[in-house]
């Protein structure tokens, strides 16, 4: 797995400098960052975010900070979101913006993993980061598992094909197999698209108990790690078709590929943290405190996302 340590000197050069202006005058944590001193303690910092609605930050946040590193799983692959370039090795993107502020905040470093749609909760779940800034979307089964904020970014489901095959509609996709990433939630949104739609009848769909692998009424599924297998996959002819956010899509829509005439299923997207942990309370304070002083609307049309 590839980590990047960013120093909080790093972050400065980056961009970081405009966000804490902002953190600023939302009331969140100032940090000095030409400070050498160790990171805050719980209780210094407690004093400077007012708005923290939980009235201590919590032993997991205190030992974020004992560590000296906010450890924070996020996508390499997905411009304007968390891109990794690949030579220089710099993360840039709204989900790292906000992943360097949440560190920022806390007085420390943010080291970030690369995550997919299929690592990303195993890796908090074992508590190998800290949180996790990929694209996540928030849905109600994964609310009983996870904590998520407020959103800060909604997005839609598309399909996308190659031109060559004719593929244009939903309708066009009965009968396809259909290349979506496991652990994520394309390929109930497309059956879901489907149904609603009347395209396919939807007698078994059961939303709690969907199984893209075992599911064939109307449609089917492969199921990849991560996406440049499904591109690959789409390109070779073992699927018909690459199901996912647009935000994702969108870095595979190369020359001959088209998205279908349909978008569908929003899908919002919240910082996930471990369920009842300090982490949480912080991460929403900073979520709702960029909604309101317009940090997010301008992180997203600094990324080219709206
Ligand atoms: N946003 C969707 C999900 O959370 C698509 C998968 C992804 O984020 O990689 O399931």
């Amino acid at each position: 797995m590839k980590k990047k340590i960013l120093t909080l000197a790093a972050a400065l050069s980056i961009g970081i400098v405009s966000l804490a202006g902002c953190g600023e005058a939302a009331g969140t944590t100032k940090v000095d960052v030409t400070s050498a001193e160790p990171a805050a303690t719980a209780e210094e910092i407690k004093t400077e975010i007012p708005e923290t609605p939980s009235d201590t930050l919590g032993e997991d946040v205190q030992a974020i900070i004992d560590r000296g590193v906010l450890r924070v799983g996020v996508k390499n692959a997905v411009i304007g979101f968390g891109y990794e370039d690949p030579l220089t090795g710099a993360y840039s993107g709204l989900e790292i913006s906000l992943a360097e502020a949440l560190a920022d905040k806390l007085g420390v470093p943010v080291e970030f993993t690369a995550v997919t749609a299929a690592t990303r909760t195993e890796l908090l779940d074992s508590g190998d980061i800290d949180c996790v800034l990929a694209t996540f979307t928030i849905t109600d089964e994964r609310r009983e598992s996870w904590d998520f904020t407020t959103p800060y970014y909604t997005d839609y489901v598309s399909v996308l094909v190659e031109d060559k095959n004719g593929i244009k509609t939903l309708e066009d996709l009965k009968g396809k197999i259909v290349g979506v990433s496991s652990g994520s939630t394309s390929a109930k949104a497309l059956v879901k698209a489907m149904i609603d739609a009347g395209i396919i009848p939807g007698d078994g769909f059961d939303a709690d108990s969907f199984d893209p692998a075992t599911w064939t009424e109307g449609i089917s599924f492969r199921q990849y790690d991560d996406y440049p297998t499904i591109s690959t996959a789409l390109s070779a002819g073992e699927v018909d078709a690459f199901c996912v956010d647009k935000s994702i899509l969108a870095i595979y829509r190369t020359e001959g590929r088209s998205y279908i005439d349909a978008e569908f299923s929003p899908q919002e997207y919240g910082i996930a943290t471990v369920k009842d942990s300090g982490m949480s309370a912080v991460a929403e304070e900073l979520v709702t405190g960029y909604l309101s002083d317009g940090t997010i609307d301008k992180l997203i049309s600094e990324n080219g996302l709206d």
